[in-house]
């Protein structure tokens, strides 16, 4: 049977040859989730539906644990928001159960120095991606903005599509903005110099291993399937930790923050944010319940009254979805693009699950993620005191980069 070829360097997938069966699995489902061919856009959703486990994710987590035994280095760690809703699945919790803050604890108990939230490097993408969405609007320029925190995606629009790169966000992913944020804001606060420090992205996602090995600020991807092995190697009871909580300074992350963990969260969450940037106050009551982005289809949209603006908005859920959509994306003013089903809760870094339940698995993880952000009194990326005081004192003065130079995921 046809198999996907996992190319050599690939940093994202890697296949134990003695376990595959030539079954063809991992062919079939890489035509109905991306089906473009040849080319691999590391999405790894392969992994997830090998049935010998011959597909993994490139694994990195030994070589972290060298590092946190080396007192030369302070070895912190991010943590990407649908991690929190699918660590559980490993240690016998229901489906969706969301458990930040023994998350938290486990990362403490294996040696990280400092836990932050990446949910604060994606209300920083919030902040400055619906700048950018209002100054196109108002220069009515490289219309439709597209969204850039899916690196398999981003990759997908280099290789099919590099005359409509203008498009694509400028603003760094989540964990591009928090690892440029730990390297400079957080080690000049702490005055560590941050050549001594090993910064470790914990992610849903696989194609982030190959996200940042452009980036100069994040040193590693490990997935939840590798923080899962990490802490049964270590013999870490999961289900008696204390609670811990996230470090400060980088650690708050708003409701709007955590909902890029699912398919139309980032959407929902610029969408707030740019209300309140043209029109000077909070969005209204349905800003926060965007049913028509909240639903599984493969292809969303919706009309937002922004006052000034009546913005048309599109969801692209899956990556196969753009085969269909592709010409069609030119007539809006906002495209998000998430390459895996149900987004990053779906992401191949995930863990496996039964593949007749895995429908289930990720509606109960989108369910955590939009519960929390209800009960959060902080829904606003704007409203977020860390993200305030990291503006006043630091990113205000010009002394970060939050932007790719070009449009491309670095
Ligand atoms: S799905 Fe797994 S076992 Fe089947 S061909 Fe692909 S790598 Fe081999
Ligand atoms: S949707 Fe999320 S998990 Fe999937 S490739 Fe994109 S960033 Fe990674």
């Amino acid at each position: 049977m046809e198999r996907i070829e996992v190319k050599k360097g690939n940093l994202a997938i890697d296949r134990i040859e003695e376990r595959c069966i030539n079954c063809g699995m991992c062919a079939k489902t890489c035509k109905e989730n991306n089906d473009i061919g040849k080319e691999c856009i590391n999405c790894g959703q392969c992994i997830l539906t090998c049935p010998m486990g011959a597909l993994v994710p490139r694994f990195n987590y030994k070589t972290i644990l060298n590092y946190l035994y080396d007192t030369n280095y302070e070895v912190m760690v991010i943590t990407s928001p649908a991690v929190r809703v699918a660590i559980g699945d490993a240690f016998g919790y229901k489906k969706g159960e969301f458990l930040e803050d023994k998350m938290v604890s486990a990362l403490r108990q294996l040696g990280f120095s400092k836990v932050f939230d990446t949910t604060f490097g994606a209300d920083l993408t919030v902040m400055e991606e619906a700048k950018e969405l209002v100054s196109r609007l108002e220069k009515k320029e490289n219309l439709p903005l597209m969204t850039s925190c899916c690196p398999s995606w981003v990759t997908y629009e280099k290789l099919f599509h590099p005359n409509d790169l203008n498009h694509i966000s400028s603003c760094k992913s989540p964990i591009g903005m928090i690892g440029a944020m730990v390297k400079s804001y957080y080690a000049e606060y702490e005055q560590i110099n941050k050549n001594n420090i090993i910064l470790v992205a914990l992610t849903p996602c696989v194609s982030k291993k190959d996200e940042i090995f452009h980036n100069e600020d994040v040193d590693f991807c490990i997935t939840t399937m590798e923080l899962v092995m990490m802490i049964k190697e270590a013999n870490i009871d999961f289900k008696a930790l204390e609670s811990s909580n996230f470090d400060e300074l980088l650690g708050k992350g708003s409701g709007a923050g955590l909902i890029f963990g699912t398919s139309g969260g980032v959407t929902e969450a610029v969408l707030r944010t740019s209300y309140y940037l043209i029109n000077g106050k909070n969005a209204p009551q349905e800003f926060y319940n965007l049913t028509k982005v909240r639903n599984n289809e493969n292809f969303k949209e919706a009309i937002i009254d922004l006052e000034k603006y009546k913005l048309k908005v599109a969801i692209v859920n899956k990556i196969s979805t753009l085969k269909d959509y592709y010409e069609k994306l030119k007539d809006y003013d906002f495209v998000e693009v998430m390459t895996c089903p149900s987004g990053c809760v779906g992401g191949a870094g995930q863990g496996l699950v039964p593949i007749n339940e895995m429908a289930e698995y990720l509606k109960e993880r989108q369910t955590a993620l939009y519960e929390d952000d209800a009960k959060n009194t902080l829904k606003n990326s704007y409203e977020n005191k860390e993200i305030k005081e990291a503006y006043e004192t630091y990113i205000n003065k010009g002394k970060v980069k939050l932007h790719n130079k070009e449009t491309v995921v670095n």
